[in-house]
């Protein structure tokens, strides 16, 4: 049986004041019986404050990318053993506005998901489509070509230390979400895609839904049957939000 994992991706949002009110006040909200793993993904700078506050809860932290360098001379970038260094068991690769904004190919991503993996983190891969995809009819291409090139890098037993997050781009920060039926449909092409790679791989990898999972969608999407948890951002930064939505499992 396949664990829920509710992650907050912050992006590039927080100071040591906010973060340190959200983390406690999501700390202590916690219900006491969830079966949900629960993770926020902070911006590099307060991963070090996410160690110190949540050392002790069973909140897990972790980064929102990091390089495809070991390390050496890469300006500004961040590597995957500092990220390990500041207690992160998990990264987001991939995320659409790193696509978008940053030019990274569905081969960067793979190599990044690799070094995360080979480093001991586990990557929360992210695919998605854009409107203009989906429209298109596109949509199964698209993600298909993005979880390739992760599925064609690593191996099977590097396989079983990812996540994947189908985030479609139209739905990211819009307050349009897509309904059950169309993740769900998403997730388990996604799904049929691993396990032909690997039948056991296919049943136990974790696909998370992102794009404006909210308190009042979230219990609707996460019964999908192929939809193992959520991956959010305008609602991971209130407390009362983020917390209904661990709730809704
Ligand atoms: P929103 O929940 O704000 O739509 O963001 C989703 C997302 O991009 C999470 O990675």
């Amino acid at each position: 049986m396949r664990r829920t994992l509710i992650a907050g991706n912050w992006k590039m949002n927080g100071s040591f004041a906010a973060n340190r009110s959200l983390l406690t006040e999501i700390v202590a909200g916690l219900p006491a019986s969830s079966s949900a793993d629960v993770l926020v993904c902070a911006p590099a700078p307060y991963l070090a404050q996410c160690a110190d506050v949540l050392a002790a809860s069973p909140v897990a932290w972790g980064a929102q990318d990091l390089s495809v360098h070991a390390q050496g001379a890469y300006t500004g970038e961040v590597s995957a053993a500092m990220l390990l260094d500041c207690g992160c068991r998990y990264v987001i690769v991939g995320h659409s506005e790193r696509r978008a904004y940053h030019a990274e190919s569905d081969q960067l991503v793979a190599q990044k998901a690799l070094r995360a993996v080979e480093a001991g983190l586990k990557p929360v891969v992210c695919v998605g489509e854009t409107l203009e995809q989906r429209e298109g009819g596109q949509t199964n291409q698209v993600v298909g070509a993005q979880l390739d090139a992760v599925l064609a890098l690593l191996t099977v037993e590097q396989l079983r230390n990812i996540v994947v997050a189908y985030e479609p781009v139209w739905a990211i920060g819009t307050g349009k979400t897509a309904t059950p039926q169309m993740a769900q449909d998403v997730h388990a092409f996604l799904r049929q895609q691993i396990a032909a790679k690997d039948q056991e791989l296919g049943v136990s990898v974790q696909i998370l839904y992102g794009g404006s999972m909210k308190p009042d969608n979230a219990a609707e999407l996460l019964s999908m049957a192929d939809i193992d948890g959520g991956l959010i951002g305008g609602a991971a930064l209130k407390s009362a939000d983020f917390l209904a939505i661990v709730g809704a499992v």
